[in-house]
């Protein structure tokens, strides 16, 4: 048994002082401090224009490496010659019905229908803002021969929706996929999508390996003490894509949520697992930003805020990547040292 299995089922973070709130501290924020507390209004639409995509079509090379913010945690990579996907959500709102829950504030940085053909697609978890149901009831009909990689207990909820080809890994699980190697890695966080099934289901991020060429999904988490184990196991990587948003009020958020500052913090720690080559680093993409309005922070916070925390840490600026939607940026292999 491992210590992030609960006894008699379902799932838990395994280190001290990770437990998210629960049911009374959410009544506690949405009735009391909701109610109670003027929050900062965001001013109109928040200004995050989409920019033209420029992902290889069909497919990148075998050893290139592209980037494409979607929005939120949505991805799409290409690595290793295939077509990746994270989260993927297309949809107006991350909410199990579409007249309710939290509206699409930004709309997709490309359209659905002109994803290149989808190999592979990886969930970090099943809350809404990550599992859609019409988009992944969509992709599985457009790309019936597509993987699916999920964390345990939430592949039935993939096939429930159309996809054929599934596996549920542990952390630390990998599996292959062509010449890429994808590996479960841990996140301090929780799951559920309705009454009764708070933790049944795992979560995690996703390490990508295919030759040398290396990304990091970290999924949706808090801060944990781990972030230096997965960059010992699983990197050294050229690019992390980290969740910096979601955060406010930090005394309900903080297990669940990073802040730009803790991303910053959990980014050293993952690059203290390995040593750097000379003028080599890591690109970050700061993610779970700008798509939908889940908390209380307003909404042009994070990416102003994790400029300024990254600057403070002294780390490169050529290093901080803060995508528009729709933007793809390409990752140049490291020069050999
Ligand atoms: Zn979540
Ligand atoms: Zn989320």
């Amino acid at each position: 048994m491992h210590d992030h299995h609960r006894p008699g089922g379902g799932f838990r973070n395994p280190w001290p002082a990770a437990a998210p709130a629960g049911f009374r501290e959410f009544l506690k924020w949405v009735l009391w401090e909701r109610l109670t507390q003027r929050r900062p209004k965001d001013p109109g639409p928040p200004p995050f224009p989409r920019v033209e995509p420029s992902f290889a079509t069909p497919r990148a090379a075998p050893d290139a490496v592209t980037v494409t913010w979607v929005g939120h945690a949505t991805f799409l990579l290409q690595i290793g010659g295939l077509n990746v996907l994270t989260d993927p959500m297309w949809s107006e709102r991350a909410s199990p019905v579409q007249f309710a829950g939290p509206r699409r504030r930004t709309p997709p940085g490309f359209a659905f229908d002109t994803l290149p053909p989808i190999d592979l697609v990886l969930l970090s978890h099943n809350h809404y803002d990550h599992l859609d149901d019409i988009t992944v009831r969509r992709l599985a009909e457009r790309f019936p021969d597509a993987r699916w990689l999920a964390p345990l207990g939430v592949g039935r909820g993939l096939t429930d929706r159309g996809a054929r080809h599934v596996r549920e890994l542990d952390w630390w699980d990998a599996e292959c996929v062509a010449d890429l190697t994808v590996t479960s890695t841990p996140a301090q966080h929780f799951s559920g999508r309705g009454f009764g099934d708070r933790d049944r289901s795992l979560w995690c991020g996703w390490a990508l390996r295919a030759g040398g060429r290396s990304v990091w999904f970290a999924g949706d988490t808090g801060y944990h003490p781990e972030f230096g184990a997965i960059g010992a196991r699983c990197g050294p990587f050229e690019l992390a894509l980290l969740p910096v948003g979601a955060y406010e009020p930090r005394w309900f958020m903080r297990p669940v949520h990073m802040n730009p500052e803790d991303a910053v913090q959990a980014y050293r720690d993952l690059r203290s697992g390995w040593r750097a080559g000379a003028g080599e680093y890591t690109a970050v993409v700061p993610m779970h930003w700008g798509t939908f309005k889940l908390t209380d922070e307003p909404m042009a916070e994070p990416p102003s805020r994790s400029s300024a925390a990254w600057h403070a840490a002294g780390l490169p600026p050529e290093a901080l990547w803060l995508l528009a939607p729709g933007e793809t940026r390409v990752l140049r292999a490291a020069p050999p040292d």
